[in-house]
């Protein structure tokens, strides 16, 4: 099997592997006094400022959750209960049109029920411009989302600018950071943003096992009840997620540099002899920062699911698109917002390297998909 489907998952890494082994060793509850609660809360602690340490942030301002989905809904409505609370009449979202839907799509779901919601385009190359998202804002708005980087195109927003133009608005920004972080540098003392969610499963850690980090001092309301995790995110903790999520996390982290350098190389080989085999061939996000691994490309007149099939025939992974909306006929929205029509975005195909993607993959695949391609167009014309 050929795996390049890494946006989706990519596979445990052995330190997170063993974490995990270890924490469930460990049973007690870590809100119990007894000796049994304190190994577990030891645990926990050491987990948290093994974490909080690989993203540059403080340990008490991590708050452990289920993932990235549920990093998004503590931050939005956790920012939007606060300010209902304040009364200061800021209810207004502003999102990119880019957003995964654990923030668009609630942001859309909010807005059904009354929260103003304005959505920032984004150019052909999947960028947004800093200026309209500055116009997006004023003094009604609430709460600022931008991703750091996106899930299918890999297209890089520039988060420390758009972080800016929400703070001289008054209004925090969250960044779902899902993507880049263990990829690209992230440091939350850098990044530009006020809150920023992280997942799992991206960087060689389990699924369902999450975090959002907060900037102290910002007021966010409660969206669960119980006291776990200063109140903001209640419920026993998920001991061996959170453990395999920091030993992978700072394992990420640590080889990031060099991997990143390996990744992008890997990934820059099958762009450019795709495009040079392949006719009527564009990349997505060309032109723009991108992350190492990731390559949006469209085989006009060739239907991706048709092709995903043909390659999963050959032992090839992928996706089109995003692989959360795969089994979905809807064309990707995020390919939509960069201008492609509804026909191309269906041509799409996502290859996305990882940690244990290898020379001798990319150079199989390359020998693979160009055929595919081909044999995927002729049935079809
Ligand atoms: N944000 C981005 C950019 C993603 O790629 C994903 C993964 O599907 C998510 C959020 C959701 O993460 P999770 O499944 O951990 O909730």
């Amino acid at each position: 099997m050929i795996y390049l489907d890494h946006n989706a998952i990519t596979p445990m890494r052995p330190e997170a592997r063993a974490a995990m082994a270890a924490a469930l060793e460990v049973f007690g509850n870590p809100s119990s006094v007894h000796a049994a609660g304190r190994a577990a809360r030891d645990l926990l602690d050491g987990a948290r400022e093994r974490a909080a340490r690989a993203i540059g942030a403080a340990p008490g301002d991590l708050v452990f959750t289920s993932g990235a989905t549920e990093s998004a809904t503590l931050a939005i409505r956790g920012v939007l209960g606060a300010a209902a609370a304040r009364g200061e009449g800021r209810r207004r979202l502003v999102v990119t049109a880019v957003e995964h839907p654990c923030v668009l799509s609630l942001a859309r779901a909010l807005e059904r029920q009354g929260t103003p919601l304005t959505v920032v385009p984004v150019d052909g190359r999947g960028l947004v411009d800093p200026g309209a998202f500055r116009a997006a804002l004023g003094p009604d708005v609430a709460l600022a989302c931008a991703m750091r980087a996106n899930n299918e195109t890999g297209v890089l927003l520039p988060v420390g600018e758009l972080g800016a133009a929400a703070r001289e608005a008054g209004a925090p920004l969250f960044c779902d950071a899902v993507q880049a972080v263990g990829k690209i540098e992230v440091d939350v003392r850098t990044l530009g943003a006020d809150m920023m969610a992280l997942t799992g499963q991206k960087l060689g850690g389990p699924r369902g096992a999450g975090a959002l980090w907060v900037r102290p001092g910002l007021p966010l309301a409660p969206v669960s009840g119980g006291e776990q995790e200063k109140g903001r995110r209640a419920g026993t903790e998920n001991l061996p997620g959170i453990a395999g999520l920091a030993a992978a996390l700072e394992a990420a982290v640590a080889g990031r540099a060099s991997e990143a350098e390996r990744v992008a190389a890997l990934r820059d080989r099958l762009e450019a002899g795709l495009l040079a085999v392949v006719p009527r061939a564009r990349v997505n996000g060309a032109g723009a920062p991108r992350l190492p691994g990731t390559l949006s490309i469209t085989f006009e007149g060739c239907d991706a699911e048709a092709l995903l099939m043909a390659m999963d025939l050959e032992g090839l992974c992928a996706s089109a698109g995003a692989a959360c909306h795969s089994g979905n006929t809807k064309p990707s929205g995020v390919l939509l917002a960069l201008g492609l029509t509804e026909d191309d975005a269906r041509s799409t195909l996502r290859l996305s390297l990882g940690w244990t993607t290898t020379a001798a993959e990319i150079e199989e695949a390359l020998r693979a998909i160009p055929f595919l391609v081909e044999r995927v167009r002729a049935a079809i014309h």
